[in-house]
């Protein structure tokens, strides 16, 4: 480990170097350590706010949006004095005046297949945080292929669902939805509506999963798909196995190049496609069907 900490780091991260879990080794991992968090949305706002507070040496944020007024009930990285801005410009403002002793990358862009590998070379992990599915089937393909781990999470309404994918090590999300929904057959958080906390809880848990990670703590959620009901405050777990034929993280023969899903957004103008009968991505196996979109 090439880097140490200041009096001032050392002060600033006192309740957290106290953890056996992590000590002045482990902060000193977290300070050496890169992290992209894709969206600066609702779960990149709690996510990004969490992975900076805790000292993760660089935070890249990837984001081609700006700040819209519908985005503040949920989107706590931006405040009022930012509409209209770039949220990478936004967000990596709020991140530096929280944790100067940080870096923070803007990547101002939509995540695609022809930018991905690009974007996430030199990154440890990655944080889905994005909001449509083709930009989450994407992230799970690049980091596949880059063999990077990272942590997923979608919410919509009052439900929210969270998977650690560790190349290698377990399952990822194409080997349970092998493919984005049908157009339409899920609606968006425009049509359906979300509630700010549920993105705080999930964005939270997925800080919470990266962070253990980085520290080298063998509990994160690989190979178990959490899935959780704001409205019971229920957490539930369905078990997910790797797939040989899964296109993503299969055997060599069944892999696929990176390619752009035709997706459909998740708006704030509303252009998102009405919902329809099927709730969540076809599965390759079965499970709980749930409705997933930021
Ligand atoms: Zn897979």
């Amino acid at each position: 480990m090439s880097v140490s900490l200041s009096e001032t780091e050392i002060q600033r991260y006192s309740r957290q170097i106290i953890l056996r879990q992590v000590g002045g080794d482990g902060q000193e991992r977290l300070k050496a350590s890169r992290v992209l968090v894709v969206g600066a949305g609702g779960l990149g706002s709690p996510a990004a706010l969490y992975l900076a507070a805790a000292g993760v040496g660089t935070v890249g944020i990837c984001d081609d949006d700006v700040v819209d007024l519908t985005n503040l009930q949920r989107q706590v990285i931006h405040a009022t004095a930012d509409l209209g801005k770039v949220k990478v410009t936004s967000a990596a403002e709020r991140l530096r005046a929280l944790n100067p002793e940080i870096q923070v990358v803007e990547h101002r862009a939509r995540l695609v297949a022809a930018n991905a590998a690009e974007i996430l070379s030199g990154y440890d992990a990655v944080l889905d945080g994005s909001d449509t599915f083709a930009s989450k089937f994407l992230v799970n393909d690049a980091c596949a292929a880059a063999g990077l781990p990272y942590v997923f999470s979608g919410i919509l309404g009052f439900e929210g669902q969270l998977l650690t994918v560790v190349p290698g090590r377990g399952p990822c999300y194409r080997c349970f939805f092998r493919e984005p929904p049908l157009p339409g057959a899920v609606p968006t958080c425009a049509q359906a509506g979300i509630l700010g906390p549920v993105a705080g809880v999930l964005g939270s848990l997925q800080a919470l999963e990266v962070l253990k990670l980085l520290l080298g703590l063998d509990t994160p959620m690989v190979g178990r798909l959490l899935l959780f009901d704001g409205l019971q405050l229920t957490f539930r777990e369905v078990e997910i196995r790797q797939d040989p034929r899964c296109p993503a993280c299969g055997d060599p023969e069944v892999r696929r190049p990176l390619c752009d899903e035709p997706g459909e957004t998740c708006s704030d103008e509303g252009h998102g496609r009405p919902p329809g009968g099927e709730a969540g991505p076809r599965r390759a196996c079965s499970g709980q069907p749930l409705s997933i979109e930021v």
